[in-house]
Order: structure tokens, then C-alpha cells, then sequence
């Protein structure tokens, strides 16, 4: 080991910065929030530090001398005159106090590593001076893994911790206490800002656990992820998406979702692909609802993956209907809709001053073929189509009937965001034969309304919009 970690308690104690600029500013906002006592030692101040941290420090506006290091704990260099920060380093070395030379591994008596700040949780990473740019790769990577709710385990374990190591004196069962806390449902209820509800959930796990010390660990909770996981450019997965991905234990998925997205998820959870044609048929939604339900009752983190947003035409509201019915735990991670995604893939955008004000979701799909309501609205908007190309010449009928110019552009995006993305533009009484004449295919989404046109200047996106 070239470097000895520490985490150092710095709580009103005095720490030295010399240099004013923005690399001394990023320094004393990290060691505020631990609580330092900052003392700038610079002749000027650059404007961040002349201003929201002004109240924050201690500001000698001189040249650096030895003496400013009186009483120090720590001392940072950050001026750009490398004689000034080998002074500081000397004059730190003379007096024992650890310095870091901003950019001078050589210099420096100990490094700043890169954070995640899960506070009380916190996670350092070091690349020992080789590439600070590394480290901070690494820190973006475990940023993803871990979220938010990490802070709140931490300082609920915190708070529980003498009363847990007075149960579990033995080592070992306090051990499978901590891992039975983990795969429980404390860390979700957190995730769900459940906090009261977490706080009773360890308090059983440390009830039953007590009861039983010796005997079996306590069966995990399984629970049920809804997440949205876009339409299809594995870069349009939010966070949460991403960390449910990574964590679970069963993912069922939809044909929408597109490989690049699972290629993301924990390489050894088991994947059931729902949305297989076996026969003639896709999988039943029964069967689907039993499915996720049957691995929650196991106990395993089922992650239920749909294109776009699982509550945008995605049955996702039949799905948590299905699940709260049978008391099995669920959360929902929303997705970027095709809707969206699509519209600013192909440079459509769905309101503007100028043309719409008003923006629809619809479908052409309809439960009831004699549900006849009119969902397709009428013109001064921009109307979003799912599921609406195998149907144009119908749906070309209806806007027309309801009153849409038969001059009104649309656009079709096909296969959005991805590598093979096609636009195909033109006005709504050439719709048919357009959409026929590229053999456009699912999935496509088709976007009516004056905005439609705009594609044609707006494209940015793989090949340009045919028919411009
Ligand atoms: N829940 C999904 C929609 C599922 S319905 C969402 O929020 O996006 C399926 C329809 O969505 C398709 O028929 C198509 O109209 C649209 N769609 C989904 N992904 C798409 C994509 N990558 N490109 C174009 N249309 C898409």
C-alpha cells in the first residue's frame, strides 16, 4: 500500500488554504462540509470565494508566510506559483502537519481522494497520485451503484448499533444480522422514503433475530420494480433504472427493451424474456402477473423491465393492481416515454410558441373496437401516436373526419433512438402511402401537428428524415 487511508475528524479545526482561486474554492466548500475551520491565506480572492463562501472562512489577504500555519491541522497549497506551494509544503513539513500540494503528488504529505457522500456513508477513492482523472471515473461509476438511501441505512444502523452489538455479541450472528438487514425490505422502504416503516422493519429483523440467534437466517422479502427502462438508447436509463437493473435478481422483460439496456443488468440475475412470441402468442398478461408474483413470494428482487415508461401505455397500472392485490411489495422507476424520447431524437418539438400549446398521448389501439370516443382531439396541438402505424389508413380516416387538415405534417419515427432510427415526414393526406412506400415498421411512433414539420430543419440525429 503506497498511501495509509484515513477519514480524518475535522470539526472546528483549523485548516490552512493557501491560494484564492477555483481549485482553493472547491477545496474549502469539501472541508466546510466537514465542519473545518478554514483559514485562506491569498492577497485576492477569485469571485467564488469573494462570494457565497465569504461568511464561511477566515480570509488573510497576504502573501503566505510560515506563521500561517499556526495551529494548523492540516495545510493546503492551491496557488499556480509553484515556489509558493513548495514553501507551504516546507513550511508544513517543519511542523509536522500534513499538506497536500494541489497537483503535486511529490509534494504532498496526503492526497483528497475522490468521494461519493453518502454521509454518514462515505466512500473514498485513491489512484495514489498516478491519475487523479481515474479515480474520479471510478467515484462516477460507484455513484451509480449506490443511492441515496445508503446515507439513510447508514444513520438508521447508526442509531440502532449499541442496541444491535448488546444482541448479537457474537460476532458472526451480528454479521448475518447486518446481511439479513440488506436483503430485507429495510433498504426499499428507505428508497421509498418510508422512513418510520423502515425503522419498524428492523426493529422485527432485530426482534426475531434475537429470538432465534442460532437458528436460520430470516427469509428475504422479495418486492417488485416497475422501471421504465426508455426506448431503447441504453444512455436514456435514469439512475434508479440502472441501480434496479444492477441489483436484481429476476428481470422480466418486454421486447421493447432493447439489448444495449440489458446488456447493463447484473450479468448473473435470471432473464425471462415475456414478451417471446411462443406459438402465435405473446406470453398472457395472467401469466406474467403470476410470474412476478411467484419470484417475490421466493423472496427475489424482481425487476419488471417495459419500454418507455411503464405507466404510458405499458400496463403498468394493471400490473400494480395485480401485485398490491396479492400483498407483494412494489415500486415504480419511471422511463422516458417514446413520445418524448422520440420527438427529441428527431428534432419535433412537441409544444412551441408559435405552433402547439397543448400535447397528446394517444394510441390507436384501442381495447374496444366500438369504443368510439374522440381520443385523437382536434387541430392547434401536437398528437402523439402509439402503436398508430400498422393502423394509419383508419387513423388517417378519424383525424380527417375530426376536423384535421388534410395539409397537417406528421412525422413517423421509427425504431427511436437507436443506431437505425428513420424519420419519415409528410402531411397527413400522403400518410398511407408514405408510411407503406418506406415500409415502416414497429415500433414506430407518429407525430401529428404543424411541429412535425421541423424535422426537417431540427434533424440531428442518425440519417436524415426522408420525404423533407
Ligand atoms: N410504455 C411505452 C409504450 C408501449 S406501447 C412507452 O412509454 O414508450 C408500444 C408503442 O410505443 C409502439 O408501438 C410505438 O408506437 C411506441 N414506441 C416504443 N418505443 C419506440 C421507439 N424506440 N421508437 C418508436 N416508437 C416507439
Amino acid at each position: 500500500m503506497q498511501l495509509f487511508p484515513l477519514f480524518a475528524q475535522l470539526g472546528d479545526r483549523r485548516v490552512v488554504i493557501v491560494g484564492g482561486g477555483t481549485i482553493a474554492e472547491r477545496k474549502a466548500e469539501l472541508l466546510s462540509r466537514a465542519g473545518a475551520q478554514i483559514v485562506v491565506v491569498a492577497p485576492e480572492l477569485g469571485v467564488e470565494l469573494a462570494g457565497r463562501f465569504r461568511a464561511k472562512f477566515e480570509h488573510r489577504a497576504k502573501e503566505f508566510a510560515a506563521s500561517d500555519l499556526d495551529g494548523a491541522w492540516l495545510a493546503i497549497a492551491a496557488t499556480d506559483d509553484p515556489s509558493v506551494n513548495a514553501a507551504v509544503a516546507a513550511s508544513a513539513g517543519e511542523r509536522r502537519i500534513l499538506v497536500n500540494v494541489v497537483d503535486d503528488s511529490a509534494l504532498s504529505t496526503f492526497h483528497i481522494p475522490a468521494i461519493v457522500d453518502r454521509t454518514p456513508l462515505t466512500i473514498a477513492v485513491s489512484s495514489g497520485g498516478s491519475s487523479p482523472m481515474l479515480a474520479r471515473l471510478v467515484r462516477e461509476r460507484i455513484e451509480t451503484l449506490f443511492d441515496d438511501a445508503w446515507g439513510l441505512l447508514a444513520g438508521l444502523l447508526a442509531r440502532a448499533r449499541e442496541r444491535i452489538r448488546t444482541r448479537f455479541a457474537d460476532l458472526g450472528r451480528r454479521r448475518r444480522f447486518y446481511e439479513d438487514v440488506l436483503h430485507g425490505n429495510v433498504p426499499q422502504l428507505l428508497r421509498q422514503r418510508r422512513e418510520h416503516e423502515a425503522e419498524a422493519a428492523l426493529e422485527a429483523l432485530l426482534a426475531s433475530s434475537a429470538a432465534d440467534a442460532g437458528g436460520e437466517q430470516a427469509a428475504a422479502v422479495g418486492h417488485v420494480t416497475l422501471v421504465g427502462a426508455g426506448p431503447g438508447d441504453p444512455g436514456l436509463l435514469t439512475l434508479h433504472a440502472l441501480r434496479a437493473l444492477n441489483t436484481a435478481d429476476v428481470i422480466l422483460h418486454d421486447r421493447l427493451v432493447s439489448e444495449a439496456v440489458l446488456d447493463l443488468a447484473r450479468r448473473d440475475a435470471q432473464r425471462i424474456d415475456v414478451g417471446k412470441i411462443v406459438g402465435k402468442h405473446h406470453m398472457p398478461q395472467a401469466a406474467i402477473n403470476a410470474l412476478m408474483v411467484e419470484h417475490a413470494r421466493n423472496g427475489k428482487r424482481v425487476v419488471r423491465v417495459k419500454g418507455g415508461d411503464p405507466f404510458v401505455f405499458g400496463r403498468g397500472g394493471e400490473e400494480i393492481e395485480y401485485l398490491r392485490a396479492h400483498g407483494v411489495p412494489w415500486s415504480v422507476v419511471p422511463g422516458i416515454t417514446a413520445a418524448i424520447a422520440c420527438a427529441a431524437y428527431a428534432g419535433v418539438p412537441l409544444t412551441h410558441r408559435d405552433h402547439a400549446q397543448t400535447v397528446r398521448f394517444a394510441t390507436a389501439h384501442r381495447r374496444h373496437s366500438d369504443d368510439d370516443t374522440d381520443v385523437l382531439g382536434t387541430h392547434g396541438e401536437t398528437l402523439a401516436i402509439y402503436m398508430g402505424v400498422a393502423e394509419a389508413a383508419a387513423l388517417r380516416d378519424r383525424l380527417l373526419a375530426d376536423g384535421w387538415a388534410a395539409d397537417t405534417p406528421f412525422a413517423i419515427v421509427e425504431n427511436g433512438t437507436r443506431p437505425e432510427q428513420r424519420v419519415v415526414l409528410g402531411t397527413l393526406g400522403e400518410l398511407v402511402e408514405r408510411a407503406q412506400g418506406h415500409h415502416v415498421h414497429a415500433p414506430a411512433l407518429l407525430i401529428v401537428g404543424a411541429v412535425a414539420a421541423l424535422a426537417a430543419e431540427n434533424h440531428w440525429f442518425a440519417a436524415p428524415p426522408c420525404g423533407a
